[in-house]
């Protein structure tokens, strides 16, 4: 799988369930914009991107991300993945 993991500047925000700051987000080739949906790396909080700041995702949203498929469902799940490895790698240097 090719790289295409970008860091784009947000905010100044932070994450609605942890309160760590956030000052970019990464994913794709694009700047993230309204309705995208992050992962926070501290406590793996999923969010929404909204008006610049992020707002925690629904159970509902989530369900529905889920079921719907498409780009953003894509994005959550590479994501997710992502921060996957980052843990095992965590793991493996303790
Ligand atoms: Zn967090």
């Amino acid at each position: 799988m090719p790289n295409t993991m970008k860091a784009h500047a947000v905010g100044p925000c932070s994450c609605p369930y942890c309160g760590r700051k956030v000052e970019a987000m990464s994913g794709g080739e694009s700047v993230p914009r309204d309705g995208d949906v992050a992962i926070c790396i501290n406590c793996h909080g999923v969010q929404v991107l909204e008006g610049g700041t992020l707002r925690q995702m629904a159970g509902a949203e989530f369900n529905k991300l889920m079921d719907e498929g498409g780009p953003l469902r894509q994005q959550f799940l590479q994501t997710a993945h992502a921060l996957m490895l980052l843990d095992r790698m965590k793991h493996l240097r303790s």
